[in-house]
């Protein structure tokens, strides 16, 4: 295994001498912007004079289903698809499912990059009150480093919250995907303005900012990156903490298709009058998250108020 202070904790990818293509795979769960990213590359590979192949494979059209992408360029390539054990660069956008596929990295070369938000699946929730325990991963980044040659988590969930929008995680991740590979950073950034909307790009260009950033203190051993080990909360309450769970509601975003309605475990959800979801029994909710999870159009964020305060203040302590 290597350090991640390692000088050569990131080698360049040096497109311009690799005869065999360089196979990105990029990974996560519907909703987190992993196709975006996958096009973002794709068409900065093909703009940089590269043969590139792309594929791609939608989970359930709605957001909770796995999502994958192959990117593959070269001055030659000829299949769509990347092979088990060939990925030079595993990008995971959700932790369980970067997980899944570490056996398609390259053993003795890969890189994997994972962002450390955990997306718990409906099935793995099989007792819904707080503080149960979920059916999900339990390994920790350093667990994982410990097996994989050379392995980066990122709670690059976190870092765009902090820069006012999660929803530029992915970005994050391409940043730091971005020093594996000898395209030039100016050219990086038109691939972001190019894909990203166009009322984001400049939080955006501050999130690619960012993820380079990390892997550069990563890559020098300095702070930030290194000592930030994140925070591996469960996303729920433990069963003995008081919390207050706040939903927050985006009607404009709402389509009613009913779905989180259906699903709530605690059934108390309602479409209202003009069929926007609202909380008919507050007292019911036990912020089980599912709601937010499986809403196909981000309506829905379920906040745990005390639980973020206490992770906060943690994560303050450590500092
Ligand atoms: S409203 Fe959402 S968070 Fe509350 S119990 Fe239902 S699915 Fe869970
Ligand atoms: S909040 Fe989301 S899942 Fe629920 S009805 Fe509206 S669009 Fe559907």
């Amino acid at each position: 295994m290597r350090d991640a202070t390692d000088d050569a904790a990131v080698r360049a990818v040096d497109s311009a001498t690799v005869r065999q293509p360089t196979n990105v795979l990029i990974v996560g769960v519907g909703g987190q912007g992993v196709i975006m990213i996958s096009k973002a590359l794709a068409w900065l590979a093909q703009s940089q004079g590269f043969e590139v192949k792309q594929s791609e494979v939608h989970g359930m059209a709605k957001r909770g289903g796995a999502v994958f992408s192959h990117v593959r360029f070269g001055p030659e390539v000829w299949s769509p698809t990347i092979p088990k054990g060939e990925v030079d660069i595993l990008v995971a956008l959700e932790w369980a499912e970067g997980l899944r596929w570490l056996p398609y990295l390259k053993p003795d070369t890969g890189i994997f990059i994972c962002d450390t938000k955990r997306i718990v699946p409906p099935f793995a929730c099989l007792n819904r009150h707080p503080g149960a325990p979920l059916r999900y991963s339990r390994e920790t980044p350093a667990e994982v480093r410990a097996h994989v040659l050379e392995a980066y988590a990122i709670d690059a969930t976190r870092m765009a919250e902090e820069l006012g929008n999660d929803r530029a995680a992915n970005v994050v991740l391409l940043g730091a995907v971005s020093t594996a590979m000898d395209f030039p950073v100016a050219d990086w950034e038109r691939a972001v303005t190019e894909f990203v909307p166009k009322k984001t790009i400049a939080v955006n260009l501050k999130a690619f900012g960012l993820g380079r950033g990390w892997i550069d203190d990563a890559r020098r051993g300095t702070p930030a990156a290194l000592e930030a080990e994140p925070v591996f909360a469960t996303p729920r309450a433990p069963a003995d903490t008081p919390y207050n769970v706040r939903l927050e509601i985006t009607p404009g975003w709402c389509k009613s298709c009913d779905i989180c309605v259906k699903l709530c475990p605690e059934r108390c959800l309602q479409l209202n009058s003009e069929r926007i979801v609202e909380l008919a029994i507050p007292e019911a909710c036990t912020g089980c998250r599912l709601c937010e999870w499986l809403c196909p159009d981000f309506a829905i964020r379920v906040h745990l108020d005390s639980v973020q305060d206490m992770v906060a203040a943690q994560a303050g302590a450590r500092q």
